[in-house]
């Protein structure tokens, strides 16, 4: 185990991050991580206790005051706790994706984040996806990823993970939602979602998931840091 050999994938809503980095991982026989899920389940502990997402203090004191963890499922997938409750299914809904982005931007609710997801790099090879993995989180790992995909493709693909979910949403308001995300994501202060300089720029508009698992594995396999597991 090594914060070296774990794998970072970072990237905009709806790139197919979380799907390539399961089969990565299940691939690489590594632990598979979505740091989103971390910020999700904040973001409905914030609902829950009625704070307001909008205001810092707020924030950050639940940040600090409520546990929140992830662990692996038995399908290679993830499980998402809070204080020992699973609800792994209750922050996939409407009213959380739109304060998961801004109860994200506050810098301690993010180191906070950060020394959760290093603490668990540095107990297990993990393929990490979230926005700030290459540049923050495992800024040492010798093998990056930035996954992307065009607006019109990402949009796309999210209204189809809605519609197993059982959320029917317009392609147009599926479009707004990740534009709207994606933009506080990448000019927020600390740690914006932005291309490690070390990262390989996949974009998968044309590829499926199965295309870019391949391409990833190429590189793997050719990087010291991971060609050891292979
Ligand atoms: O990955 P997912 O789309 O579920 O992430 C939800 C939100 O969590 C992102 O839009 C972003 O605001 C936040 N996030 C983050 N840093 C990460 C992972 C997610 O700020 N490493």
């Amino acid at each position: 185990m090594s914060l070296e050999r774990s794998i970072a994938i970072d990237g905009p809503a709806g790139s197919g991050k979380s799907t390539v980095a399961r089969m990565l991982a299940r691939a690489l026989g590594y632990r598979y991580v979505s740091t989103g899920d971390l910020y999700r389940a904040l973001a409905l502990e914030i609902l829950r206790q009625g704070a307001d997402p909008y205001d810092e203090g707020s924030v950050v004191e639940v940040a600090k005051s409520v546990s929140v963890s992830v662990e692996p499922a038995p399908d290679g997938a993830q499980r998402t706790m809070v204080e020992g409750e699973d609800v792994t299914a209750l922050i996939r809904s409407a009213q959380v994706d739109s304060i998961v982005s801004p109860v994200s931007v506050y810098p301690a609710v993010r180191a906070h984040m950060v020394k959760l997801q290093r603490a668990i790099a540095e107990d297990a090879d993990v393929v990490m996806d979230g926005r700030d993995i290459g540049t923050v989180v495992l800024a040492e790992s010798r093998c990056k990823f930035y996954l992307t995909a065009s607006p019109g493709e990402r949009a796309a693909r999210r209204q189809r993970d809605y519609a197993a979910q059982g959320r029917q949403v317009g392609l147009n308001e599926v479009r707004e939602e990740i534009a709207q995300r994606d933009m506080i994501d990448s000019t927020r202060r600390v740690s914006p979602l932005t291309v490690a300089p070390d990262a390989i720029v996949i974009d998968c508009t044309a590829m499926s998931p199965t295309e870019v698992v391949a391409a990833m594995m190429q590189v793997v396999g050719g990087a010291d840091a991971c060609s050891t597991q292979l």
